[in-house]
């Protein structure tokens, strides 16, 4: 992550270019709609078509409130993980007949999970609510070891978009837990990544949230590692990892911490604006762990005026000065958009960007199986050759354009 804090940049709207209609492809029934998506990817001009005016997303437009400025933190919204997991339901609702089922909310914006509801997607929190031989993905918050079991034994497709870095923490503690460790992981009790995390070693296991938590732990003879949720507040984190190593000398733990470079750089960015804001406003929702942690970053910078949002409609109209404006992992683009357009900020918008992200993770293994077999069938049911077939581009279809193309 860079710590320098580029100039000032020109803040141009990103949502505003939605894929036109145009490019939407109809789903055929069965898999075989993979052959069109594989098209609808691959274009390497996707028409785009700026909405004239106003706010876009279907989020509330309530009037402006004006401000004086907006300082916009980037990075912020969508991380390569979010991307991943939209990017791979859209190619599951596409690839088959609805309903395809979710395991947990997909991410944790109530947007994006309204949008594939309307599609046809059941977002279920119990395996066994999907009917036999239906296609399943699992979240991307990554899932118990038992539930990936459970959805594969039903037969039908399972699509596992766990983020990698939420299985690379899965693997330290299978890893430490086989070599006899005690883990000390910390996160929020009840929160998917945490469950599904805890169950790969339940045994092993000592779940904290806070250094209090960490004093109450028992003694132990055995060697002890520190694992950690990776959405997690740095400075919370930092507490509770301090504290566990004075009880736990010798306490093993990553060369690096879990918590991911998405979580480290929206939080820095919304550090360095923080302190020049008379107000800042977080944009995702209540049950995302990484918005939560930018909205205590806030508080703990002294602004005096915090407020996270779902959606433009929630700001409050007396909002007034500077005010700074970032979104979680979890939150799309267009609903920044349509914050900013109901601010209105008079001497415009300061983009500050303390680096930039391209991480990119590739589709889950289980759908680039699909796609590619699927992908030849159809290419030689239409007459093609597979090598002049065209090439599917995942990685520069972004999952907002997804989202606007399904909506
Ligand atoms: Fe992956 Fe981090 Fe995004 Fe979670 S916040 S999905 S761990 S990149």
């Amino acid at each position: 992550m860079g710590s320098a804090v580029d100039g000032p940049r020109q803040w141009v709207p990103r949502s505003g270019r939605n894929v036109a209609r145009g490019a939407r492809v109809a789903r055929s029934p069965g898999a075989p709609g993979l052959q069109e998506c594989s098209a609808l990817l691959s274009s390497p001009n996707v028409e785009v078509a700026v909405a004239p005016e106003g706010v876009r997303g279907g989020h509330g437009y309530a009037g402006p409130v004006p401000v004086d400025k907006v300082l916009l933190a980037a990075p912020r919204g969508f991380c390569a993980g979010v991307e991943m997991a939209i990017k791979a339901l859209a190619w599951m609702v596409r690839a088959f007949e609805p309903p395809v089922y979710c395991y947990h909310e997909i991410v944790h914006n109530q947007q994006v999970v309204d949008r594939f509801r309307d599609l046809g997607v059941v977002f279920v929190d119990d395996i066994a609510e999907v009917p036999e031989g239906r296609p399943i993905m699992l979240s991307a918050h990554g899932s118990a070891p038992e539930v990936v079991a459970a959805a594969r034994a039903r037969g039908s497709h399972v699509v596992n978009a766990v983020c990698p870095l939420v299985t690379k923490v899965h693997h330290e503690v299978k890893v430490r837990s086989g070599k006899g460790y005690r883990i000390v992981y910390v996160g929020h009790e009840g929160h998917e990544e945490a469950v599904g995390t805890m169950a790969v070693a339940p045994e092993a296991i000592d779940l904290v949230e806070s250094v209090a938590d960490v004093d109450s732990l028992p003694d132990t003879d055995q060697p002890v590692a520190l694992l950690a949720q990776t959405t997690l507040s740095h400075r919370d984190w930092a507490a509770v990892a301090e504290r566990t190593a004075e009880r736990f000398p010798g306490l093993w733990r990553p060369g690096r911490s879990d918590l991911c470079f998405a979580t480290t750089n929206r939080q820095s960015a919304l550090a360095e604006i923080a302190s020049r804001c008379d107000a800042v406003v977080v944009i995702g929702s209540a049950n995302s762990s990484n918005t939560r942690a930018l909205e205590k970053l806030a508080h703990g910078s002294g602004c005096a005026r915090v407020y996270r949002i779902n959606a433009a409609d929630e700001l409050p109209d007396d909002l007034t000065g500077t005010v700074g404006v970032t979104a979680g992992a979890s939150a799309p683009e267009e609903l920044v958009d349509a914050v900013i357009a109901r601010l209105a900020p008079v001497e415009g918008v300061e983009e500050v960007r303390i680096t930039d992200e391209d991480e990119y993770f590739p589709p889950p293994r289980e759908l680039r199986d699909l796609l590619s077999g699927v992908d030849v069938l159809a290419t030689f049911g239409f007459g093609g050759s597979v090598p002049d077939r065209p090439e599917v581009n995942d990685r520069q279809l972004r999952a907002s354009d997804v989202l606007a193309m399904l909506a």
